[in-house]
């Protein structure tokens, strides 16, 4: 099946007592037993399983070609959660700019307890220098965040697999409407559902995807499950409710960066534009190969500096000033202020979340906010 119809039947079902169309939502945090002490619906108690976490699972590993999926409660506790389910001691390789919550998570909590090191992982030399004996993971993040670097998930996964080291790719940026990570050959994959899969800026989760069952896939479950950083029913509802339309969704919103990008890459106050689907961008070959559509998050870099990208940001009327990414609403950000003071991120960098408003709304707010001084 196609990704639009997968995303609406996946994992519902009509409910055999009410026949209601869409599957209910079940609150109950435990389920009764029958006269031999079992349980004939499979249910024990919530932080366990979930019908409506089971739902939401069902049609995420069918999203992204797995066989199974674990739903969390943000995208930070899925990352945990592979982080948790390593021996302790395994080396594991990260890019340097990975997602800046989960870096900072490993160097907080992780610290001690793994081993790890932030490189250029698309620079296979540096790359086969860093794998060590107890080399376990390699973490990939295409496209990257806030520079929209690629990696080539082939090539990693080429490298890793002749060591038999595992790659995780978070997702999180392409969805699986743009790009399906096990379907070139990486372990895992993860998002913060949080982000396209909630798509409207209301709630938080995250998942981990496998390409396949294994030991370290169930340590994963018993992290899930014993950690128990579990999302609530009602979340699992509505991430599964958000998800009938997200191919769609995010086929708007590619089509708006793409026509965004193109206004301002020839805007004569834009230093830079950074979005794989310009064909400026470095690795626009390698997207086109593993991408079926360039995502919709993007950078733009402005010749008047910082003082030029708040005047910007402060202008825009349309746009809304915050974090985060793949609401319906556009959003933009100055990001080297979020990322605190040891950023790497350009000072003259505004990165955009495109929303799925009309563009010729979005680029007439741009055109006065960019012509302002
Ligand atoms: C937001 C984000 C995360 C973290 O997810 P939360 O849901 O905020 O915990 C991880 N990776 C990427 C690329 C993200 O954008």
């Amino acid at each position: 099946m196609k990704i639009e119809t997968i995303a609406i039947h996946a994992g519902n079902h009509v409910d055999p007592v009410s026949k209601s169309v869409i599957q209910p939502i079940v609150m109950s945090t435990t389920f009764e037993r029958n006269a031999e002490g079992g349980y004939d619906s499979g249910y024990i108690y919530s932080r366990s399983a979930n019908p409506n976490r089971t739902a939401l699972e069902t049609v995420l590993a069918q999203l992204e070609n797995g066989v199974e999926a674990a739903a969390f409660s943000s995208g930070n506790a899925a990352g945990m959660s592979v982080f948790q389910a390593l021996e302790p001691g395994t080396h594991i390789i990260c890019p340097d700019d990975m997602y800046h919550g989960l870096r900072n998570q490993l160097k907080a909590l992780f610290n001690g307890i793994l081993e790890f090191d932030f490189i250029d992982v698309n620079d296979e030399q540096v790359l086969n220098q860093h794998i060590k004996s107890n080399t376990g993971l390699i973490w990939i993040e295409t496209p990257s965040n806030p520079l929209l670097k690629i990696t080539d998930i082939k090539k990693v996964v080429s490298i890793a697999r002749e060591k038999n080291i595992k790659v995780v790719c978070d997702n999180t940026f392409a969805t699986p409407v743009c790009q399906q990570p096990l379907t070139l050959g990486a372990d895992l994959v993860m998002h913060s559902t949080t982000k396209y899969f909630g798509g409207h800026s209301d709630l938080m989760g995250g998942a981990l995807i496998t390409a396949e069952k294994s030991e370290f896939w169930d340590k994963i479950r018993n992290v899930q499950t014993m950690g128990g950083a579990i999302p609530s029913p009602m979340d699992c509802y509505y991430l599964t409710r958000s998800i009938k339309t997200l191919p769609y969704r995010v086929k708007g919103h590619v089509n708006n960066a793409l026509l965004m990008t193109n206004f301002l890459a020839s805007h004569p106050e834009v230093e830079a534009v950074m979005y794989p689907g310009l064909s400026s961008h470095p690795q626009h070959d390698i997207a086109r190969q593993q991408m079926s559509g360039f995502g919709a998050m993007f950078s733009f870099t402005l010749k008047g500096g910082e003082a030029k990208a708040r005047k910007v940001i402060n202008s825009l009327e349309i746009f809304t000033q915050a974090t985060s990414l793949g609401g319906v609403e556009s959003l933009i950000e100055h990001r080297a202020s979020v990322e605190g003071p040891d950023t790497k991120t350009p000072f003259n960098l505004l990165r955009v979340s495109i929303g799925l408003e009309h563009i010729d709304d979005l680029i007439a707010d741009m055109e006065q906010a960019l012509a302002a001084v």
